[in-house]
């Protein structure tokens, strides 16, 4: 008798610990995925300017636009695994709320917000 609540009480234990590691590991992605985010919208805008300058300028360095093409699929790509690591290991959480939702949900069941794909 004993034994069974010591034993229902560590699997509460384990539970919650495994719950914590996992909110820690998740809010760690989601500072991984605004970093590379951030760098993604630098990266975007910059090529947006080599554009600008090439259209108005009538120069380009197809240079330096391949290399911004070329950080941009690497950011991506980058993206991709986060939101792989995340969706593998925590299950699919809201950014807005931190709701858990099911795989090819679009919303948040909760509070609305467009979900990461
Ligand atoms: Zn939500």
């Amino acid at each position: 008798m004993l034994d069974e609540a010591m034993e229902g009480l560590r699997s509460a234990f384990d539970t919650a610990t495994k719950r914590t590691a996992d909110a820690i590991g998740n809010s760690r992605s989601y500072v991984e995925r605004a970093k590379l985010r951030s760098k993604l919208n630098e990266a975007y805008r910059m090529l947006g300017m080599a554009e600008y300058e090439a259209a108005v300028n009538g120069v380009s360095s197809m240079e330096q636009i391949n290399g911004l093409i070329g950080r941009i699929t690497d950011l991506r790509n980058a993206m991709s695994e986060v939101n792989r690591s995340m969706q593998r290991v925590h299950g699919f959480y809201c950014p807005k709320c931190g709701r858990e939702s099911t795989a090819g949900d679009i919303y948040c069941p909760a509070c609305g917000a467009k979900l990461p794909e």
